[in-house]
């Protein structure tokens, strides 16, 4: 029984860890009878021995002579033969595929003697010597290191010699004296002569594909693709089949559907008299594949049939490279093929929709990551094509913007106000400059990467945004940037108009056109606006089948789903959008934002106030103003929860900044004034001052805040029970939660329900109905996590702030560590992704699970939730599902992209398989 070769008459599909994909598929591809050339291929078992010894197992050569014999029985020939050679092609091929980054060679067996016998067995003189010097510049090129450019000179020299435009002009005296040449190039090159020996050439090559699992390029795209180092290549010997043999051959690749688009139909490129490698390498250009039906209609619909057959085989899309030899068609390679995304959604709903998958599959087929980037408005790529590129950078957050440029938060906001479309041009962002990024359509900033600050809260906000565009020189002070491009510098002043896409980091000077997405249509107004949306035409065409594909896709993942999905959402306006993409309910409303603007000053008095008669009045003026708030958002959710969080932020937050109050006041003493504005100042000063706090992010926020600060919470409780009764009053369904934050011991909780209870019983009263609204903690403590079965007894439900508890699990605080070092710790391989986008499933996970298994332990009806941007997160949702979550809130942009997730988590949980 043989270790390291199997024949592809042997093999199937199944066997891509030990064949690789190229050899499982043509084993495959054989096993149903289709017309491959015999062949066999050389197992990762022994790539992985090669790996680790530096050699190839001794085993291996004899078992490659036995299976070389075996090939020659079969076809006849004899490697190496005078007469009638086989000739061999040396083929890489992993399990998942690296385009272009292993090396093939072809016509192996190939010498001074057997390529007479090619060429009086084809009776072609000139297809034989094409043949060797192919060989000698391939195997050249990769087997002994010489740079390609040496041949291709000199093969552009034999052109021009021969007054040639095309090397299939060259006649057979011009390629043999080409080869020659070839050969003298590998005597020059490498001190030897080209091996004529065809079990050399044949032992070489296998070696050079084997040694080319590890050159730098291979290893950079497996890093970048995330495939192990370790699983090795096989190594495919494949007979010959020549598409070089005049113009009733030819070689090309195909799909059976469009890879872009996902429109059915064949697909691909043809080239007539050609050897494979040429169709890749774009020497010569190709005709569509429809030309191959006027040549040679037989083959053409032969190939047809094989790519039917193909379809039907492997349940999806595939490509195919393929030969033909005289008039017989030859396949050499199939797999299922990679697409985009709108084409991803197409072809599996499709799929379903002929019956060869079921809905389940074609619902794993897609993924959340694919249908967010189909609701982002896009360029019109053909008007893209010509605009100037200013450069290439990071894309963080995907969109479409067009906009002025500014380059400070004030401006961005200022002129947002009178009407314009602005992009924030920033070195790098910070909080401050959250105000601009609201203000602004696009964000671009010259520093950081994808968890940069710009890049983090730009994804959070649903905001087109370019990271670390090193080729920006920004100057804030003087408004204006410079632009380091591939024809020169170019200067861009506030105002000029700059075009970002958030899904290539393309950066244009002017505008570009935008197209909006049918999909976003879809999402918001429905299945027939948005095929009304979509125009006339064939472009419409493919645009409504998209959102057709969607619909069936989002149902499906809708129905099958256990996990219910909330939005974020702090407003009103936030609450209706959330709606109308799918949330069922709010699983965060933030109510930080209630406490700024107009109302900094009633805060202000709160807390300078001297006792407790002048700090219920300012907290008395603040309750019309919340109730007011609640009401909004209770009304936008009429008949769904809405979980309110009460405030969390430290107070000070609210103040003027230190430094800026410190240099007001020094000054205003300098010139001895002695306003009451400076009086005021002197005491916000020193509240300032005495609130100052090392670390704000461990301070006195949260529940500590609430009962340190007499009558804020209360004010906010009573505010919500309020707009439920006047909602109630009216016929409404509102059905408000309290949320308390940072809570990390039941004690805090007790007392903050203690409070909530008076005032629930007091609302009752005055209003004459019951009052009673659930109150639930926030568990975003690891300790809150860790002591959840005392927490659970107090708490009406649970909602995990997975943002905190991932910083105070890891002792990260967020805006610190993403600028300083995330770059540097993805570079080291200490976090393949940040935790603050995908949960950290080893430490967060473990202690979400702890919480909820414990908690259930006492309340086993307890309703546990997740807020905070993991819930948006593809991977993070399949474990909240797995962990026994009853619902993940998230922006409500991302709110679609959860539903397909969650959909997703459930069908994998039973144990879906797919037998591609
Ligand atoms: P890649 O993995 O880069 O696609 P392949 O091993 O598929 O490399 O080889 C590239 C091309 O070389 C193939 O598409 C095919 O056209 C040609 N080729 C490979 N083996 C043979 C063969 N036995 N006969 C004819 N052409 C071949
Ligand atoms: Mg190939
Ligand atoms: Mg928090």
């Amino acid at each position: 029984m043989s270790t390291y070769v199997q024949d592809f008459a042997d093999g199937s599909m199944a066997q891509k860890d030990l064949l690789g994909g190229k050899g499982a598929n043509l084993a495959e591809m054989t096993r149903l009878g289709l017309p491959v050339p015999p062949g066999f291929t050389i197992t990762t078992d022994a790539c992985r021995y090669y790996l680790r010894t530096g050699k190839v197992p001794t085993d291996l050569r004899v078992e490659v002579t036995q299976a070389i014999r075996r090939l020659e029985d079969t076809m006849n020939r004899r490697l190496g033969d005078f007469h009638e050679p086989l000739l061999v092609s040396v083929r890489s091929g992993a399990k998942f595929s690296m385009p272009g980054m292993m090396e093939t060679v072809l016509n192996i067996g190939l010498n001074d003697a057997s390529v007479q016998g090619l060429a009086e067995q084809a009776g072609d003189e000139r297809f034989a010597w094409d043949s060797y010097r192919r060989l000698v510049q391939m195997f050249g090129k990769t087997v002994l290191g010489i740079e390609g450019d040496v041949f291709a000179e000199e093969l552009d020299a034999a052109k021009t010699a021969a007054g040639a435009t095309s090397d299939t002009d060259l006649d057979a005296d011009d390629l043999r004296a080409l080869t020659v040449r070839f050969k003298e190039i590998v005597r020059e090159q490498t001190g030897r002569d080209f091996p004529q020996h065809p079990r050399e050439q044949l032992d070489l090559a296998i070696v050079a594909v084997l040694e080319s699992w590890n050159t730098e390029r291979a290893r950079l795209y497996r890093r970048r693709e995330r495939i192990p180092h370790d699983i090795g290549t096989a190594v495919n010997v494949c007979t010959m089949v020549f598409g070089n043999l005049g113009e009733r051959s030819g070689t090309g690749v195909a799909f059976t559907r469009d890879p872009a688009t996902g429109q059915p139909g064949d697909y691909g490129d043809y080239l007539r008299n050609a050897q494979g490698e040429d169709v890749v390498a774009g020497i010569r250009n190709t005709l569509p594949l429809a030309a191959l039906e006027e040549v040679d209609p037989d083959v053409y619909n032969e190939l047809r049939g094989v790519m039917r057959r193909l379809e039907m085989h492997y349940r999806d899309l595939c490509d195919v490279e393929f030969t033909v030899e005289e008039g017989k068609l030859w396949m050499l390679q199939t797999r299922v093929g990679k697409r985009t995304a709108p084409a991803a959604f197409r072809i599996a709903a499709e799929l379903e929709a002929e019956h060869l998958i079921t809905l389940d599959e074609a619902l794993m087929r897609v993924s959340g990551d694919q249908l967010s980037q189909l609701m982002f408005p896009q360029f019109d790529r053909k008007a893209a094509a010509k605009a100037t590129l200013l450069t290439r950078a990071m894309a963080a957050s995907p969109g479409a913007a067009v906009g002025r440029c500014v380059f400070d938060s004030q401006t961005a906001h200022d002129w947002a106000e009178r009407g314009e479309d602005v992009i924030l041009v920033r070195r790098e962002t910070n909080p401050d400059d959250l105000q601009g990024m609201i203000a602004a359509v696009g964000v671009l900033t010259a520093r950081g990467g994808k968890t940069s600050h710009a890049a983090v809260v730009a994804r959070g906000m649903g905001l087109t945004c370019v990271v670390g565009a090193e080729a920006l020189d920004v100057d804030p002070a003087a408004r204006r940037m410079t632009v380091d491009t591939a024809s020169g510098v170019v200067e861009v002043v506030e105002g000029d108009v700059v075009a970002i896409d958030g899904a290539t980091g393309e950066v244009f000077l002017g505008a570009v056109p935008v197209v909006p997405s049918p999909v976003t249509t879809y999402l918001t107004d429905g299945v027939d606006a948005a095929l009304a949306d979509a125009g006339e035409g064939d472009a419409a065409e493919s645009l409504q089948a998209l959102v057709l594909a969607v619909d069936r896709l989002l149902r499906h993942a809708d129905e099958a789903r256990r996990l219910r999905v909330k939005a974020n959402a702090d407003t009103g306006e936030d609450a209706h959008r959330a709606r109308a993409l799918g949330a069922e309910g709010i699983g965060l409303a933030r109510t930080e934002h209630m406490f700024l603007g107009e109302r900094r000053v009633l805060v202000e008095r709160i807390i300078l106030a001297r006792d407790d008669a002048e700090r219920d009045a300012a907290l008395a003026e603040l309750l019309p103003l919340q109730r007011q708030d609640f009401t909004e958002l209770l009304q936008e959710m009429d008949g769904l929860t809405s979980t309110i969080r009460l405030i969390d932020p430290p107070l000070h937050e609210f103040l003027p900044d230190l430094t800026e109050l410190s240099v007001r006041v020094a000054l205003a003493e300098e010139r001895g004034e002695s306003s009451p504005e400076h009086s005021h100042d002197l005491e916000v000063l020193a509240a300032v001052r005495r609130m100052h706090e090392a670390n704000p992010m461990l301070g006195l926020r949260g529940v500590r805040l609430g009962l340190v600060v007499p009558g804020l919470f209360g004010l906010q409780i009573r505010a919500v029970c309020e707009a439920w009764a006047d909602l109630r009053a009216k016929g409404k369904d509102p059905r408000p939660e309290i949320m308390v934050p940072l809570v990390a011991s039941v004690m805090e909780l007790h007392l903050v329900r203690d409070v909530a209870t008076a005032i629930m019983a007091e609302v009752s009263a005055e209003r004459g109905v019951r009052c009673e609204i659930p109150v639930g903690v926030m568990i975003e403590l690891p300790r809150a996590a860790l002591t959840a079965e005392r927490i659970a007894e107090a708490a009406d439900f649970f909602s995990f702030g997975t943002n905190d508890l991932t910083q105070t699990t890891w002792g990260f605080s967020r805006d610190d560590v993403e600028g300083a070092f995330f770059a540097q710790y993805t570079a080291n391989g200490v976090l393949t992704v940040s935790p603050f986008e995908s949960l950290d499933l080893r430490g967060v996970g473990r202690l979400l699970d702890i919480a909820v298994t414990d908690a259930r332990a006492v309340k086993p009806n307890l309703p546990i939730g997740v807020c905070g941007e993991h819930g948006g997160d593809p991977e993070s949702i399949h474990f909240f599902h797995t962990v026994g979550l009853d619902y993940v809130s998230c922006s409500p942009f991302r709110v679609p992209v959860a539903r397909l997730e969650a959909g997703r988590a459930a069908i994998s949980a039973v144990g879906h398989s797919d037998s591609r």
